[in-house]
């Protein structure tokens, strides 16, 4: 999903102005561009340069309009265009030579991807800032792919967890298992995919049965989104013969059971796909 290539131009004069100009840390949502709060479409339709991440989809690009300063600053976790403190500095200093800035990143700006860290420079330095809400990942595919985060018959709780591993260590899956294996809740695992294996082997571990239902949604809301279902035992299997890739979103729960009744034509899809995949593995 990089959007390298849409980098428009860039110039910053570095001066200095009285008074810092105001950067708008907005959430662009999962990836469907009517999935943006109208606030968020105001602010980018009048932006005048805007900063934005990888996860952030081209359909929501095209509603920069033409002229304005579009510019990736990356992060993808092996590939970073630029490196967290630098995107922060840049911000600043655009901020300080008086250009108004639209950070655009991808879900909700609060919910991982280090929007909190950003708006904690801004604030030390005394820059302006507002934070515009962004539809998450969580709330996204759990729409789109059929699979409700709470229910009375299911879940009481949602856990939303982040997958993300420390220079691809594994005992850097820092997480609080006992916690996570709790019986009526929903886990959402952001960043999970690397780690999934190790996710799934400790949460087994700690006492959840490995056939809890479980989900791997790719590119939720975008046209090209798909989900696959099946266990906790099975799913880092699923992900490897079917070639998932990020951004993918794992759901963990009883809850994944409900897509039969609320997307059942997407999960007669899934079951074929699955099958036919399968009879190919079988025929290799
Ligand atoms: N701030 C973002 C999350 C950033 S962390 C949000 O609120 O959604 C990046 C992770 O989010 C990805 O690794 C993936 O797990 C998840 N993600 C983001 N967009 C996604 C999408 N369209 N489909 C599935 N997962 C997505």
């Amino acid at each position: 999903m990089s959007n390298l290539g849409q980098t428009r131009h860039f110039t910053v004069e570095l001066g200095t102005a009285p008074q810092p100009a105001r950067v708008t840390l907005v959430g662009a949502g999962p990836g469907d561009p009517e999935l943006l709060t109208l606030k968020a479409a105001r602010v980018l339709a009048a932006a005048r340069i805007v900063l934005y991440d990888h996860l952030v989809s081209k359909e929501v690009l095209k509603l920069v309009p033409p002229g304005v300063d579009l510019v990736y600053v990356g992060k993808e976790s092996s590939h970073h265009t630029l490196p967290q403190e630098d995107i922060i500095e840049l911000m600043l200093r655009l901020a300080r030579s008086g250009r108004p800035v639209v950070r655009l990143k991808g879900g909700d700006p609060y919910t991982f991807g280090r929007g909190g860290e950003e708006a904690q420079a801004l604030a030390e330095a005394g820059v302006p800032f507002e934070v515009i809400p962004g539809i998450s990942a969580a709330q996204g595919a759990a729409a789109c792919a059929g699979i409700p985060l709470t229910h009375r018959d299911h879940a009481s709780s949602v856990q939303w967890v982040t997958g993300h591993l420390r220079a691809g260590a594994p005992e850097a899956v820092n997480l609080d298992w006992p916690a996570l294996v709790r019986p009526r809740q929903t886990l959402v695992v952001y960043m999970g995919l690397t780690s999934l294996p190790i996710l799934s082997a400790q949460l087994i571990h700690h006492g959840m049965d490995p056939q809890t239902p479980a989900a791997l949604v790719e590119r939720a809301t975008l046209p090209t989104q798909r989900t696959l279902v099946g266990s906790l035992q099975s799913l880092p299997s699923l992900a490897r013969e079917h070639e998932v890739c990020s951004p993918a979103l794992i759901l963990i729960g009883s809850v994944v059971n409900l897509r039969r009744v609320l997307a059942p034509e997407a999960e007669a899809a899934d079951r074929a796909s699955l099958d036919q995949a399968q009879g190919l593995l079988a025929t290799i």
